[in-house]
């Protein structure tokens, strides 16, 4: 049994299984396959949806707001990482 409904997180969060595993899940704002400018290397990118902080001047104010974005789990996320060719890193970003 799963204590969330998919596709509609809010933010980070976990669903216990009735086997008694864990689902982490992100509410993802988007993702990029590819980046070579927020961090060192060739990284992927995920920008998360639902930031609590309002630093002055923050470049991803789109995604400061807890509604929007698809709630995906870390096994999806991973495996979309590791069908990615030559990336050296992840960069995970605001909201
Ligand atoms: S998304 Fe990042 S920069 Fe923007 S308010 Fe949140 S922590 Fe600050």
């Amino acid at each position: 049994m799963s204590t969330e409904a998919e596709g509609t997180s809010t933010g980070p969060e976990s669903a216990r299984t009735g086997s008694g595993g864990t689902r982490t899940r992100l509410s993802v704002a988007r993702t990029l396959d590819r980046c070579t400018v927020l961090g060192p290397g060739s990284r992927a990118v995920i920008w998360v949806q639902g930031c609590p902080l309002r630093c002055p001047g923050c470049v991803a104010a789109e995604t400061l707001p807890f509604e929007g974005g698809t709630s995906r789990t870390v096994h999806e996320l991973a495996e979309w990482l590791c069908g990615l060719d030559a990336i050296e890193g992840v960069t995970f970003s605001g909201g």
